[in-house]
């Protein structure tokens, strides 16, 4: 159903940008995957999704952290693809200390990477899908662009922020075809999640098991990780021409935390 869509997915060697990247292939879109990794693995990634779904699949390696980069992302995608019809602004990264203790370099990079990219990108990407009157932009957000939790100042905000963005974003794009809304998962188990399991454990002197069952699935009733899966399957649909009328909006993807 997205047969001859051009899809760029930021953050996309790994974890969820990963499932998102695969999931559009499937329904037949072009995608460019995006993100950091061992070359050879990038090259394995980017040749089997194309392989499987029979769509042509390209790599750029544009760090999200800097403008200029992701106006190149765009344009190389423009004339290597075509203009983008489908923007995944999906990079992230985390980071965990109290504010006190929280270095100033890890706060401009996780609103570099998590907040202001969306914003160069949609704004190197929207026009043209103006222009032709059709268009789909998800921001991975998270649960925590909808509450909060202690230590993650950076992450907090710049996830609220993306919420913000989006609602701009529909509300200037509605009348030309094109929607933007935010995903927001709860816990999933990607590499993102995996170190800061291990990085607790340490701090509290558990076992990974341990916390994760005290603290990290204790915020979601469903009692288990959301999968890689699921997200992709929500972004996917907020593709689709079903979704036409769905702009705005923030969609909890977080087996029921964000209900408490
Ligand atoms: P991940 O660490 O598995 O993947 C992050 C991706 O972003 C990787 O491909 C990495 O190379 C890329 N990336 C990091 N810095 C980059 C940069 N400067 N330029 C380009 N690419 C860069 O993490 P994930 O868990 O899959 O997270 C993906 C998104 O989902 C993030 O925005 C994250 O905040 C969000 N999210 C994750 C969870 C979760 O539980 N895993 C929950 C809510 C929201």
């Amino acid at each position: 159903e997205l047969e001859g869509r051009v899809a760029i997915v930021t953050g996309s060697t790994s974890g969820i940008g990963l499932g998102v990247a695969e999931a559009l292939a499937a329904r037949g879109a072009a995608v460019v995957l995006n993100g950091f990794g061992d070359a050879a693995a990038v090259e394995d990634t980017t040749r089997r999704i194309s392989d499987a779904h029979a769509v042509p699949v390209r790599y750029d390696g544009a760090d999200m952290s800097d403008p200029a980069q992701i106006e190149a992302l765009v344009e190389r995608t423009r004339r290597a693809f075509g203009p983008t019809d489908i923007l995944v602004n999906n990079a992230g990264i985390q980071h965990v200390a109290p504010i006190e203790e929280f270095p100033p370099e890890k706060w401009d990079a996780i609103t570099a990477i998590n907040l202001s990219a969306a914003f160069h990108a949609t704004r190197a990407a929207l026009g043209a899908m103006k222009e032709r009157g059709w268009g789909r932009i998800v921001n991975v957000a998270s649960a925590h662009g909808l509450i909060a939790s202690p230590f993650k100042s950076a992450y907090v905000a710049a996830k609220h922020g993306v919420i913000g963005l989006t609602k701009v974003t529909a509300l200037e794009a509605a009348e030309h075809g094109v929607t933007c809304n935010a995903v927001c998962p709860g816990y999933v188990w990607t590499p993102l999640v995996a170190g800061q399991v291990a990085a607790q454990a340490r701090a509290h002197g558990l076992s990974e098991k341990e916390v994760i069952r005290t603290v990290f699935l204790a915020e979601q009733p469903t009692r288990r990780f959301a999968t890689i899966e699921e997200i992709a399957a929500t972004v996917a649909f907020l593709c689709s021409d079903g979704a036409a009328s769905i702009t705005g909006v923030a969609l909890p993807v977080d087996g029921g935390w964000t209900a408490h």
